[in-house]
C-alpha cells in the first residue's frame, strides 16, 4: 500500500467554520474547508491532493457533461464525546464505488486513494463533524470523465474528488407513496445496481409527478410487468409481513445494494425477525394487508437512515398505517443511530476510526 504521505496537503488560509450556522444546515449545501482531488491519466492516478475547497475549471467539451460517465458515493462520519472521528462502514462504499466504476467503463480507484484519502481529509476537517445528536459529516466521493472530446467512447481521463458536508438531523416524516406503473428506474441488464448520476436524473420526473399528485415518492416496480417491488425513491425498501422482513433480492442487478440495507438485514435478525431477500410482488403485499399480516413498510438509506411509509397506494387500493404503533422500524432506526453515535455496542465493527 502506498503511504498517505503521497497525498500532498495545501491548507486553507482561513476556515469557514465559524461563519457556518450549524442550526440551519440545508442538506448538501455547505462544504468544509478542504477537498481531495486526484486525476487519472495514462492509466494511473496522479496529482493526489488535499486542498482548499474550490471551483474546478473545465472545458465545455468535458465528456461527463455530455455522456454521463459519473459515479458517486454517500457516507457519514461521526465524532464521539472524546473527540475521536469514526466513519460508518466506508469499506462497503469503497467496494460499491468500484463496482459502479466497472459498470460505467471507468477505472477503479485504488484503496489508498479512496480510504486513506478520505481518512486524511476527514482528519483535517475533523472540527467540522458536529458532535450534536443526529448530526454528522456527509462524505461525497465522486468520479467523472474529463476527456475534452465529444466522441462517444469511455474517457481516457477522469477526476476523483471527495467533498465533505456537515449535515443536521434529517427528519423524514412518514411518507405517502404510490406504486409506480409508468416510469421505470432499473431494468435487467441496466445500471440499477450502480450509483451513477444518470439514475438520479432519470428518476426526477417520476418524483415530480408524485409530488404534483400530493405524494412524497414512488415505489419503483420491475420494468417488464410493473408488479415486483424494487426501491422507494433512492432508498431500499423493506416490508414486514408477520414476523418476516422482506426486501428485494440483488440477483437481477436492478437494486442498489445499500449499506443501510445490509445493516438493516443484520439488525433485523438480531431483533429476532426472519429476513428474506427475494422478489416480492405488489399482489403479495396487498394479500398480506387483506389478511392483516402486513405490519410495516419502510425505506433505508444513508441520508435518512430509516423512512417509514404511512400510506401506500396501488391503483385504487390504499393502505393506511398507524406508524405510531410500529415497533420494528423505530427500533431499527434507534439501533443504527445509537451504534453510529456510540450509544450502542459496535458488535459488527461498523465504525471505522479515522
Ligand atoms: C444510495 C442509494 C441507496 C441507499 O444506499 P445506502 O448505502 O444505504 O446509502 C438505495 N437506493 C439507491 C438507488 C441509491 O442510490
Amino acid at each position: 500500500m502506498v503511504a498517505t504521505t503521497d497525498i500532498t496537503v495545501t491548507r486553507a488560509e482561513r476556515s469557514k467554520l465559524k461563519e457556518t450556522d450549524f442550526d440551519k444546515l440545508v442538506f448538501g449545501r455547505y462544504f468544509t474547508d478542504h477537498m481531495l482531488e486526484a486525476d487519472y491519466e495514462d492509466g494511473e492516478w496522479k496529482n493526489i491532493e488535499i486542498k482548499p475547497f474550490q471551483p474546478l475549471l473545465m472545458s465545455p467539451s468535458l465528456a461527463a457533461l455530455h455522456y454521463g460517465q459519473a459515479i458517486f458515493e454517500g457516507i457519514k462520519a461521526y465524532r464521539d464525546k472524546a473527540g475521536n472521528a469514526f466513519i460508518f462502514r466506508p469499506q462497503d462504499n469503497f467496494r460499491r464505488f468500484n463496482l459502479s466504476a466497472k459498470r460505467m467503463q471507468m477505472p477503479e480507484v485504488p484503496e489508498y486513494l479512496f480510504m486513506e484519502g478520505m481518512r486524511k481529509l476527514v482528519a483535517i476537517d475533523k472540527n467540522w463533524i458536529p458532535d450534536k445528536e443526529d448530526y454528522s459529516l456527509y462524505i461525497r466521493p465522486v468520479m467523472f470523465a474529463t476527456d475534452e472530446v465529444i466522441g462517444v467512447k469511455p474517457s481516457d481521463t477522469y477526476k476523483f474528488l471527495i467533498l465533505l458536508s456537515p449535515t443536521g438531523p434529517y427528519y423524514s416524516a412518514p411518507m405517502r407513496i404510490y406504486v409506480e406503473e409508468k416510469y421505470t428506474r432499473a431494468a435487467p441488464g441496466g445500471v440499477g445496481f450502480a450509483k451513477t448520476a444518470g439514475n438520479y436524473a432519470a428518476a426526477l420526473q417520476a418524483s415530480a409527478v408524485a409530488k404534483e399528485k400530493g405524494y412524497d415518492q414512488v415505489l419503483w416496480t420491475d420494468a417488464l410487468q410493473h408488479k415486483y417491488v424494487q426501491e422507494i425513491g433512492t432508498m431500499n425498501v423493506f416490508f414486514v409481513i408477520g414476523n418476516v422482513a422482506i426486501t428485494p433480492g440483488l440477483e437481477e442487478a436492478t437494486i442498489l445494494e445499500g449499506v443501510t440495507r445490509n445493516s438493516a438485514i443484520t439488525l433485523l435478525k438480531e431483533m429476532g425477525l426472519k429476513v428474506e431477500e427475494r422478489s416480492l410482488s405488489i399482489d403479495e403485499v396487498i394479500d398480506a394487508h387483506k389478511k392483516g399480516t402486513l405490519k410495516e413498510v419502510f425505506g433505508t438509506g444513508t441520508a435518512a437512515t430509516i423512512s417509514m411509509i404511512k400510506e401506500l397506494k396501488y391503483k385504487d387500493y390504499i393502505i393506511h398505517f398507524d406508524t405510531d404503533k410500529w415497533t420494528v422500524a423505530p427500533t431499527l432506526k434507534k439501533w443504527v443511530t445509537d451504534i453510529r453515535e456510540g450509544r450502542r455496542e459496535d458488535k459488527y465493527n461498523w465504525m471505522w476510526k479515522v
